[in-house]
């Protein structure tokens, strides 16, 4: 903001613009001549007389021509040079000092061509030198010209100042603005500090009460009382991964979360969250699978606790949202979002594809905002918060990444994320394969995804993969070998 103002000249407006007697280019032309002969001023009167445009003004006494000027502000002033009480001169200096008069065009009547005094008259700032008695021609265009160029500099100082004016009151209400903008802020900050707050105070009680429940659930209950603290259970777990989400969704907006850098194993990241999740998939009977890209190092460096956090939420959705099919979680490297330089870290691209529910394309765009829900039937159908993507997004923004969607409705959506891991260079040699080598192992898995992921790890074992989707391929590959 100061910026703007540094480039604005603050010096009080006393230009011409402030004259209080504005003119415009449309009124009448007011002139004042200042000359001791009443001869010269009557000749003169009569050489404007004819001209309807301009209004004329006579002062014989050089000592009150000032004092006349500021009081009539004219358009012109024509001056004499040679005066008994002042010179002409002196007195151009004189309203050229005066802020009432100093931008009035003076036109200096002489006796006689002088270029000496013509260099003198123009020092001391008249704007133009005529021989009296001029021809009335001349005069009038000479009058017509000064007073136009007057009033153009009028207007511009008059149009200047409103812009300044204007520029104040931008400066002004951006100075406001941003202070209304830091108050906002500092609110939210807050806001989420009183929530990170909150949420890390309920948690406390909340894991008494499922430690208890869980301990009660190992006592002896009849059915019905089993029946209650099993609900109680299932409500307190629901709440505390409500009250979890906001906790991390709160340090995330207030700029709290701080991510971890330990080595760990990304296989065994993404096997931990498909742990999780397993019974619930066995459950609805789905093939859940994942699949790494043999391109990328499996031990590196970041904060596997987030990633795991993120896989979770998204095949925990995808699970949510599929009832038939499959769930396949696809991890490779993605060379556009690696870092150039010298820097070692690298880019993986991680896909979470499911055949389920799908989402209408008119919804993706709100999916990654907080608390938003592709429809409002969605919580009670399938419970949820809606800051699951949220949170997920903002995590993989967090670890220099993206996250984004793509969905057909009824068909299945394939959410994916890019983050930055850093290679683990300190890890020691990776351990001689476990079978010995050129072995041929044969894999019957009607599942393709299954299948490239045991193909996969036949092949990190030193075996060498035999594969068949049915038993009568298998049957038909061993008759061949
Ligand atoms: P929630 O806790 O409600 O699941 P999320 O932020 O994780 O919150 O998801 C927001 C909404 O996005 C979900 O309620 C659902 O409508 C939609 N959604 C998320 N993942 C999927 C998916 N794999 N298939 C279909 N819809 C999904």
């Amino acid at each position: 903001a100061n910026s703007v103002l540094d480039n604005v000249d603050m010096k009080p407006a006393t230009g011409i613009a402030s004259d209080a007697n504005l003119r415009t280019t449309t009124s009448p032309i007011m002139v004042l001549l200042v000359d001791d002969q009443a001869v010269v001023a009557e000749a003169i009167r009569r050489l404007l007389a004819n001209d309807g445009e301009i209004d004329f003004h006579y002062c014989s006494d050089g000592t009150q021509a000032l004092a006349m000027a500021c009081q009539i502000r004219p358009a012109v002033i024509l001056q004499d040079i040679v005066m008994p009480a002042i010179n002409g001169l002196t007195l151009v200096q004189l309203y050229r000092e005066t802020p009432e008069t100093k931008d009035i065009p003076i036109l200096v009547l002489s006796t006689k061509e002088d270029p000496a005094l013509k260099r003198d008259a123009f020092a001391c700032g008249a704007n133009d030198y005529l021989v009296k008695i001029p021809d009335r021609l001349e005069l009038i265009a000479r009058i017509r010209y000064h007073a136009r160029c007057y009033f153009n500099a009028i207007q511009r100082d008059e149009a200047y100042r409103a812009l300044r004016e204007s520029q104040q009151q931008l400066v002004d209400s951006n100075t406001a603005l941003h202070s209304l903008n830091q108050k906002l802020e500092e609110a939210t900050q807050a806001k989420s500090e009183f929530l990170a707050n909150m949420s890390h105070e309920i948690r406390t009680p909340m894991n008494g009460i499922i430690g208890m429940t869980t301990l009660l659930l190992d006592t002896e209950l009849n059915d019905e009382q089993r029946d209650f603290v099993e609900t109680v259970r299932g409500s307190s777990d629901a709440l505390l991964t409500i009250v979890n989400d906001i906790l991390d969704f709160s340090k995330i907006e207030s700029g709290a979360m701080a991510l971890e850098a330990h080595p760990f194993e990304l296989h065994a990241c993404i096997e931990e969250a498909l742990e999780l999740l397993g019974p619930r998939a066995a459950e609805k009977g789905l093939d859940l699978s994942y699949f790494i890209d043999p391109g990328i190092p499996d031990e590196v460096i970041g904060d596997v606790t987030r990633l795991r956090q993120i896989i979770v939420n998204l095949v925990g959705n995808a699970v949510k949202f599929t009832n038939k099919g499959e769930v396949i979680v696809e991890i490779g490297p993605d060379a556009a979002a690696t870092p150039k330089g010298n820097s070692e870290a690298f880019a993986i691209h991680v896909k979470v594809r499911d055949t389920g529910i799908g989402i209408p394309e008119s919804k993706l765009d709100r999916l990654f905002k907080s608390f938003s829900q592709v429809d409002s039937s969605t919580t009670r159908q399938y419970g949820g918060t809606g800051l699951g993507l949220a949170i997920s997004k903002r995590l993989a923004e967090l670890m220099h990444g993206r996250m984004w969607v793509e969905s057909t409705e009824g068909r299945g959506s394939t959410f994916q994320f890019t983050v930055q891991i850093h290679p683990n260079t300190a890890t020691r040699p990776a351990a001689p394969p476990a079978i010995a080598a050129a072995k041929y192992v044969l894999i019957i898995e009607d599942n393709e995804s299954q299948r490239r992921l045991l193909t996969q790890f036949a092949e990190k074992s030193g075996l060498l993969p035999v594969c068949a989707s049915t038993a009568m391929e298998a049957e038909a590959l061993l008759a061949a070998q």
